[in-house]
């Protein structure tokens, strides 16, 4: 038998459809400018949305703890893997968030896996919104509760689910706070209001509005206002945060019993030092120098309109994360190369990670990039789509 057979076969309809794509290494710092190939490009797919992965606070605060307390934790949390710098800092992050309590997992990934597959059972629901990251998907797959997937945004069908549920003990819906591939932010007020009304926990995935929506980049429940009416809320310290990680921040007994039950919390290794020193510090930063946020913003009008006026189809995104709709996957791997050729890095997002059809460039603009960085990605755009017939 040759092994593996099954693999290649379907490897070779990739490279036969244009989609296989060997990963990119990036040979400099993250940041606004890198380094691939030999070759200094503008980054535009990068979710370091404040340059906080090469900050001078973030830099420094990892070495110190790197100094003060080594390497690695050497266990989990539960058994000997629990410093007093990761309590700290979780007191810390419920602080900034306006919640009792706040929980640290590896990443934002196994957060989402950690609450929805460990606080509802086969009495309960959870209620999904059909574009909720995967992380989300797969936290369901490993519950026990039934599932009800509702349309993307669609408050109709998520009332419809609420009613069809009413019989079970509890229903969790669960939405992204800011959609990662096109930039929608979630409709929350009127999630929350459904979910008062049908008395069901609400549950919100910060990942790409941490750090971008909300006084000092609190997410999408202070950015609604909604302090206190949604019941758990999932963010990333691998994004804006700059760093890595993930965390859950809600009530005092959610954290409780995430600590008890939640798998990748138990089973698998707290964050090293210098990665929780980083993360403190970024805190700092996100409190002491907004500016970051107020220039974030500015750069992603300005990006946003220069796409627009050229013509490009942006999907209704309003936050920093700009797709810019293709078609065909093949196609948006050679706009993805074309713009490579004039010195712009935006990776090609192509099926299964959105619909077929829906390939896309997907672009993200940071607060280190300064307008002349942008105005020459528009440039970039115009030649490349211009050259491919996409303008
Ligand atoms: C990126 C992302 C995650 C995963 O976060 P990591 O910290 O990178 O594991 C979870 N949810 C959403 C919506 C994301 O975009």
């Amino acid at each position: 038998m040759k092994p593996f057979a099954h693999l290649e076969k379907e490897i070779q309809e990739w490279k036969a459809a244009g989609t296989f794509r060997p990963l990119t290494e990036i040979e400099s710092e993250q940041g606004a400018r890198v380094v691939i190939r030999g070759k200094e490009v503008v980054q535009l797919s990068s979710n370091n949305y404040l340059g906080l992965t090469n900050h001078p606070r973030l830099k420094k605060a990892a070495l110190e703890a790197v100094e003060q307390y080594g390497a690695g934790t050497g266990s989990v949390r539960t058994i000997a893997g629990t410093f007093s710098m990761h309590e700290q800092f979780e007191k810390r992050l419920a602080q900034f968030k306006h919640t009792e309590a706040a929980l640290v997992f590896q990443s934002g990934f196994t957060s989402n896996v950690g609450v929805v597959a460990s606080i509802l059972t086969d009495e309960d629901v959870v209620i999904s919104d059909e574009l909720n990251h995967a992380s989300i998907i797969d936290g369901i797959r490993l519950t026990k509760a039934k599932r009800r997937i509702y349309r993307h945004n669609d408050m109709d069908d998520l009332e419809k689910a609420l009613k069809e549920t009413q019989d079970s003990r509890v229903r969790l819906v669960v939405t992204d706070g800011v959609f990662s591939m096109d930039g929608d932010i979630a409709p929350l007020p009127q999630i929350v209001e459904l979910c008062e009304k049908y008395d069901a926990l609400v549950m919100v995935d910060d990942a790409h509005a941490s750090g971008v929506l909300g006084k000092n980049g609190r997410g999408t429940v202070d950015h609604y206002g909604l302090h206190g009416r949604v019941h758990i809320q999932v963010g990333t310290l691998s994004k804006a945060i700059g760093v890595l990680g993930g965390y859950v921040a809600g009530a005092q007994v959610l954290r409780d019993y995430l600590i008890h039950r939640a798998r990748p919390f138990l089973f698998s290794t707290s964050h090293p030092p210098a990665v929780t020193a980083a993360c403190n510090a970024a805190l700092d930063v996100l409190l002491e120098e907004p500016e970051l946020i107020d220039r974030l913003w500015e750069n992603t009008r300005f990006f946003k309109e220069g796409l627009n006026k050229l013509g490009f189809d942006t999907a209704g995104s309003e936050t920093p994360i700009t797709p810019v709709i293709v078609g065909d996957d093949a196609l948006a791997m050679k706009l993805s190369d074309e713009l490579f050729e004039r010195g712009v890095y935006a990776q090609g997002i192509v099926y299964p990670t959105v619909p077929k059809g829906k390939a896309r460039i997907r672009t993200i603009v940071t607060a280190s990039h300064t307008k002349e960085d942008l105005q020459f990605c528009l440039d970039a755009f115009e030649q490349a789509a211009k050259k491919l017939g996409i303008l």
